[in-house]
C-alpha cells in the first residue's frame, strides 16, 4: 500500500499520535531517506531536498498518470493529477496553491507541476498544442531571469508574485495561459544588501552577451564596474550559470515569437539601467542646484542613447523638477541628493515598466488561440507561486506587503480547509469534535481595514498636505493602533528590548514577529515618479520604450487625480487574487525548508517546527483525521454507484436517496461499520480506501 512506505507514514493522518514531535519525527525520517513528499489528506507537504532527485522522469509520470492519489507514493505529480482530473471530469476550474517561506521550493514545485501537466496531455501529438506547452514552459526562464535574484536565503529567489492560469480545451489539452504578476521588489534594482545580487538579467547580459551585445551597449565584462549590480559584494554565484542563462532566455524569447527588435530593446533597457546607476552629481557652489558630474558624461550619453531619449532632456529631468503653478510650469533646481533620488526612482521605474511589459508580452504569446470549435467552455488550472513569509535583518515596505500577502493566503487556507470543513459537519448534523486553530483574520484587518488599517493610515499620510515625515506616520499609527494585540512600537512598549530603534514598529504575524523600519515607508507607498521623467521616456524614439510610458503624455499643468498608492494597489490585487482562488477547487502544496544552509542532509528541527506550527499543519491533520476523506450528495452517490446493489439496480426499491446510499454501502460490505456516516444531505466517507473500493467495483461491473 502506497501510504505505508518503508519509512514513516505517507499521510500524517495515519500517525498514531498527532503531536509536534511525532509530526517532525515522521518528516525527518522521510527526509533522511529522500522521501520529500507526505500528505495530509489532499494537501501535499514538501521538504526541499537540496539535491537532485530522480523522481520526475517519464517512468514516474506514467506511474501517476490516470491514477488515484492513494495508489502511489506521495508525490507532487499526484496533486497535479488530482487537479487535472477534477478539471476534466467535473469541468471545474481548479487551482494549486504553493506556499512556504523563501527557499522552501515553491518555484521548483510549480515547474514540476507544469512539466507533469505538459507530459500527460496531448496524447495525439497535435502540433499546435505542442507549441503551447512549449511556450508555457519556456516562459518560466524569462520570468526568472527578470524577476528572480540571489538573496541571502535563496540563490534563485522570486522577487515577484506569480499566478498563472493554464487553460484547457474540452479534450483536456492546454491551449494557452495567462500570467498575473504581483509587486516586483523593484528597490533591488538600485540597492542590494550584503551578499545579495540584483535581478539575474543584469549579470546575464554582462557575462553572457556576445562581444557585439556588449559593444552596442558600451558595457564591459566586469559587473564590479557598475554601481547598481555590485553593492552586495557578490556578482557571481556558484549555482548559477549566467552565460548559459543568457542564451536560454534569448532562445525562450525566440520560441515565444518575441521579435528581434523587441529583444534588442529589452537588453538595451537593461544596459541603460546599468549606465544610469553610474551617473553621479555635483553640487553647485551655493549647494542649491546640481548638475551631472563630468565623469558621468559617458554614462549619461549611453544611457540616453539606449533609451532613445535626448541626453540634454534626461540631464535636465534629473537635475530639475517641473512643478505646475497656476497653469504655468515652474522649474525647480534639485540638490545632488535629490538628483540621486531622481536617478534611483527612474532606475526602479524603468525596470518595473520593462518587467510589466515582458509579462504582457508573454501573455500575448500564450493567449489561447481561437480554434475551430468556436467559443467552447474552457477550464483552467491555476498555479500560485508567490513570495513566502519573510523576516530580514531590515524589513521595509516590501516585506510588509509580502507578509500581508501571506496573511491573506493563510486566511484563505483557514477559510477553505479548516473552517469550511468544520462548518460543513455542523450543517450536516454530524458528530464532531471542534479543533482549535488560530484565526489570523485579526492581522488581515490590522493591515487592510478601511480607516483603521495600516494601509489606510499610510494613505492618509501620503495624501496629507504639508511636510509629512515617516515619524508623523509612525505617530499616527501608534495613536490609532494603540492597544491592538498584534501591533506595537518602541513608544508603545518602551521596555521591549527587541524594538531597538525608535523608528521601528512590530507586527505579530501568524508566522512570527516582524520588526519593520518606518523609514522610507511613506515614500515607497507614494511611489511617485516626476512627470518630467515620464514625459522624457514617453518621447523616446524607440516606440517599444515609449509604449511603456503612456502616462508620460499627460500635461503637467492639468490637475489630475492622484494615482493610487502602492499599498492600496497591492491590497486590491490581493483581494482580487483571493476572489479568483476562492472560485476554484483548491489544492495545496505546503513547502518546508529543512535548514538555512542549503544542505541536503541537515534537518534543523527547530526551524522546521516553526514552519509546521505557523503553516497550521498539525491543526490540518487533526481536522482531517476527525473528518472524512470524501463527501458527496446522496443523489450524486446513488447515480454513480446504483449498479452495485440489487436494492438499487435495475429498479430502486423505493425509500429515500439516503436509504439507497446506505443500501449500496452495506451491500458492498465495505469493512467497518463506520466506513460512512450519513449527514442531512450528504454521505461522508471516512477513508480514501472505501472510495477506491467503490470505484473499483464500479469499473469491474
Ligand atoms: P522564494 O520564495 O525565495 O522564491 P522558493 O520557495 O521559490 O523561494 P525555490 O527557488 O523553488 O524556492 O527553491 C530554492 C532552491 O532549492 C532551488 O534553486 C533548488 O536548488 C532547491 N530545490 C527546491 N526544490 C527542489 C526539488 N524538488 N529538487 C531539487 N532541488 C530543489
Ligand atoms: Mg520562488
Amino acid at each position: 500500500m502506497a501510504l505505508h512506505d518503508n519509512v514513516g507514514v505517507g499521510d500524517f493522518v495515519l500517525l498514531d499520535r498527532i503531536t509536534m514531535d511525532d509530526f517532525i519525527g515522521n518528516l525527518h525520517t522521510r527526509f533522511k531517506s529522500g522521501k520529500i513528499y507526505t500528505y495530509i489528506g489532499e494537501v501535499c507537504v514538501s521538504v526541499n531536498p537540496y539535491k537532485t532527485l530522480n523522481i520526475y522522469d517519464k517512468d514516474y509520470v506514467n506511474q501517476y498518470k490516470g491514477r488515484e492519489q492513494f495508489e502511489r507514493a506521495p508525490h507532487l505529480f499526484a496533486i497535479a493529477e488530482n487537479a487535472y482530473q477534477t478539471m476534466r471530469r467535473a469541468g471545474k476550474d481548479t487551482c494549486i496553491m504553493i506556499s512556504g517561506e523563501s527557499g522552501s521550493g515553491k518555484t521548483e514545485a510549480s515547474k514540476i507541476i507544469m512539466r507533469y501537466i505538459a507530459a500527460i496531455t496531448n496524447v495525439s501529438g497535435h502540433q499546435e498544442v505542442e507549441r503551447v506547452k512549449n511556450v508555457l514552459l519556456q516562459s518560466n526562464c524569462i520570468l526568472e531571469g527578470f524577476g528572480n535574484a540571489r538573496t541571502s536565503r535563496n540563490d534563485n529567489s522570486s522577487r515577484f508574485g506569480k499566478y498563472m492560469d493554464i487553460q484547457f480545451d474540452w479534450k483536456g489539452d492546454p491551449i494557452g495561459g495567462i500570467i498575473e504578476n504581483y509587486l516586483l521588489e523593484k528597490s533591488r534594482v538600485v540597492r542590494q544588501q550584503e551578499k545579495e545580487r540584483n535581478f539575474h538579467c543584469f549579470y546575464q547580459l554582462i557575462l553572457g552577451g556576445s562581444d557585439d551585445d556588449l559593444r552596442r551597449r558600451d558595457l564591459n565584462r566586469g559587473p564590479e564596474s557598475y554601481n547598481y549590480v555590485s553593492q552586495g559584494g557578490i556578482t557571481r554565484v556558484d549555482t548559477i550559470n549566467d552565460r548559459q542563462d543568457f542564451r536560454n532566455v534569448n532562445s525562450a524569447l525566440k520560441s515565444l515569437g518575441v521579435h528581434d527588435e523587441e529583444v534588442r530593446t529589452m537588453w538595451d533597457v537593461v544596459g541603460a539601467i546599468l549606465h544610469l546607476g553610474n551617473i553621479s552629481f555635483k553640487n553647485s557652489e551655493s549647494g542649491e542646484s546640481t548638475s551631472v558630474a563630468d565623469i558621468s558624461k559617458g554614462a549619461i550619453e549611453t544611457c540616453s542613447r539606449l533609451l532613445g531619449v535626448k541626453s540634454s532632456e534626461l540631464r535636465r529631468s534629473l537635475c530639475e523638477r517641473a512643478i505646475a503653478a497656476g497653469g504655468q510650469v515652474v522649474r525647480k533646481q534639485l540638490t545632488s541628493e535629490a538628483g540621486i533620488y531622481a536617478r534611483d526612482a527612474l532606475g526602479k521605474a524603468v525596470y518595473e515598466r520593462l518587467f510589466i511589459w515582458i509579462v504582457n508580452r508573454i501573455n500575448e504569446a500564450i493567449r489561447p488561440v481561437k480554434n475551430s470549435y468556436g467559443t467552447e467552455k474552457r477550464s483552467v488550472i491555476g498555479v500560485l507561486d508567490i513570495y513566502g513569509f519573510e523576516i530580514l535583518d531590515t524589513n521595509s515596505f516590501e516585506q510588509f506587503c509580502i507578509n500581508y500577502c501571506n496573511e491573506k493566503l493563510q486566511q484563505l487556507f483557514i477559510e477553505l480547509v479548516l473552517k469550511q470543513e468544520q462548518e460543513e459537519y455542523r450543517r450536516e448534523g454530524i458528530k464532531w469534535t471542534h479543533i482549535d486553530y488560530f484565526n489570523n483574520q485579526i492581522i488581515c484587518d490590522l493591515v487592510e481595514l478601511p480607516h483603521k488599517g495600516i494601509i489606510s493610515i499610510m494613505d492618509e499620510a501620503c495624501l496629507s498636505v504639508g511636510h509629512i515625515t515617516d515619524q508623523v506616520l509612525l505617530d499616527a499609527m501608534d495613536q490609532k493602533l494603540k492597544g491592538h494585540g498584534h501591533y506595537t512600537s518602541r513608544r508603545l512598549s518602551p521596555s521591549d528590548k527587541s524594538l531597538i530603534h525608535a523608528q521601528d514598529f512590530r507586527i505579530k504575524h501568524y508566522a512570527g514577529d516582524v520588526t519593520y523600519k518606518i523609514e522610507g515607508m511613506l515614500d515607497k507607498n507614494k511611489d511617485t515618479l516626476f512627470q518630467d521623467l515620464k514625459r522624457v521616456l514617453y518621447q523616446s524614439s524607440n516606440s517599444i520604450i515609449s509604449s511603456m510610458w503612456p502616462d508620460g503624455a499627460q500635461d503637467i499643468t492639468k490637475t489630475t487625480k492622484r494615482p493610487q498608492t502602492a499599498g492600496t494597489i497591492f491590497k486590491n490585487s490581493m483581494i482580487a487574487l483571493v476572489k479568483t482562488l476562492i472560485s476554484k477547487e483548491p489544492y495545496y502544496v505546503r513547502c518546508i525548508k529543512p535548514n538555512e544552509v542549503k544542505s541536503p542532509i541537515l534537518f534543523d528541527t527547530e526551524r522546521v517546527e516553526h514552519q509546521v506550527a505557523y503553516l497550521g499543519l498539525l491543526e490540518n491533520v487533526r481536522v482531517r483525521r476527525a473528518g472524512f476523506a470524501h463527501r458527496t450528495p446522496y443523489e450524486r452517490f446513488v447515480k454513480r454507484y446504483k449498479m452495485l446493489s440489487r436494492r438499487t439496480w435495475p429498479n430502486p426499491r423505493g425509500g429515500s436517496m439516503k436509504d439507497a446510499t446506505n443500501a449500496i454501502i452495506s451491500d458492498l460490505r465495505l469493512g467497518k461499520d463506520d466506513a460512512a456516516v450519513y449527514g442531512n444531505t450528504k454521505v461522508f466517507i471516512r477513508s480514501p480506501q472505501t472510495l477506491f473500493q467503490l470505484e473499483k467495483a464500479r469499473t469491474n461491473m
